[in-house]
């Protein structure tokens, strides 16, 4: 990012001079490597400020796939950012917007949606992870079924993608988004991955220069894929920063990432469900590194203030998935995550740290 700012600080697919040229050159090879990194080509990648903006291109872009009765399938786990931009496109098109309901672990009830889905439905949207509880949905069901009906399937990956190993193919998913600052990289810049059909079906909801081909005051053409969805001048420091954190990712071999996750969540868990004052909430059969729980008596916010103050950094509150803490855990939770960068001391002085603000409440 530096290096731009410093010697390629130009604008991209425009001007002739070097800048210019220098600066299309790491953003078009940026989208090179978030494609190779989720197992796609670099023509079905769409730069978005983030997994909201991702979604909302979505929700307006597929408005015209929905008519009155149809409807919109999510889940009751989702983060505020893949309910709300459906719930408002629900309302625009007078769809149903229908949830896939929790089990009492945090699990999806999948046998609900099995029975319940039907050829009324067009869009699933789900995520890969729940950022509250860190389950791990099972998408490849979700998007065979999904096919059945002949619904478009999207994935909301934003916890998923730093935390497992991506294929969007594997997945089989029609689209999939996810935000920069999940995988260590900037803030401000994020990804929608789409196949070929789907996103050829996808109206442009953002219009301006770079989406078009053809302009003269009656009429426009719109541009070919990608740029047809990237209206006006990108996030070009923050492509080329997000290249950046997947290259520093993939110096790690993917199974060696995900084992030392695995190593450290099992090793949180076990001391976590061992400690007297520690409540868990959500006890998912599959997850990734995070942890979402409970100090007894003990409000999540007061927690969270003192776990700060041992210099320890979690987050508390409704995870912006206050369906699924209303059902879960009314009053909020606290979620430790783990990162790449977390070792076993680090765990240690999370279970130190709730033992002195235990001492403080006795
Ligand atoms: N989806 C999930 C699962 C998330 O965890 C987040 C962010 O916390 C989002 C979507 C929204 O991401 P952003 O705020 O970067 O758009």
């Amino acid at each position: 990012m530096d290096k731009y700012y410093r010697q390629g600080h130009g604008n991209v697919h425009r001007a002739s001079h070097s800048f210019a040229r220098l600066a299309t050159n790491a953003f078009e090879s940026a989208r090179k490597s978030i494609a190779q990194f989720i197992g796609a080509e670099s023509q079905n990648i769409i730069w978005t400020s983030g997994s909201t903006q991702a979604c909302n291109i979505l929700a307006r872009g597929l408005a015209q796939q929905l008519n009155q009765g149809d409807e919109i399938w999510i889940s009751e786990l989702e983060h505020h950012s893949n309910l709300v931009p459906w719930q408002q496109l629900a309302q625009q098109q007078k769809a149903k917007l229908r949830a896939i309901p929790i089990l009492e672990n945090g699990d999806l009830n999948l046998a609900y949606f099995r029975e319940n889905l039907s050829d009324k439905c067009k869009i699933v949207a789900v995520s890969q992870v729940s950022n509250a509880i860190g389950s791990i949905q099972p998408v490849p069901e979700i998007s065979r079924l999904a096919h059945q009906v002949g619904a478009k399937v999207v994935v909301d990956g934003a916890q998923a993608v730093a935390h497992l190993s991506v294929d969007v193919q594997r997945l089989g998913c029609d689209y999939y988004y996810f935000s920069g600052h999940k995988l260590y990289g900037p803030t401000g810049i994020g990804v929608l991955y789409g196949t070929e059909s789907a996103l050829e079906l996808l109206e442009p909801s953002n219009f301006g220069g770079e989406m078009i081909s053809k302009v003269a005051i009656e009429q426009s053409q719109w541009n070919s894929l990608p740029y047809r969805l990237e209206a006006g001048t990108p996030n070009i420091v923050g492509a080329i920063g997000l290249a950046a954190a997947i290259e520093f990712l993939s110096q790690f071999p993917s199974q060696q990432r995900l084992q030392h996750e695995r190593d450290l969540l099992a090793y949180a868990l076990r001391k976590l469900q061992q400690h007297p004052a520690v409540e868990l909430v959500g006890q998912p059969m599959m997850r990734t590194g995070l942890i979402a729980f409970n100090l007894r008596g003990i409000h999540p916010q007061d927690a969270a203030t003192l776990f700060d103050q041992y210099n320890v950094a979690v987050r508390c509150g409704h995870h912006c998935a206050m369906p699924l803490g209303n059902k879960l855990s009314p009053q909020g939770s606290i979620r430790l995550s783990l990162g790449l960068y977390n070792d076993q001391q680090d765990i240690d002085q999370a279970l130190e740290a709730i033992d002195k603000i235990m001492e403080l409440f006795d």
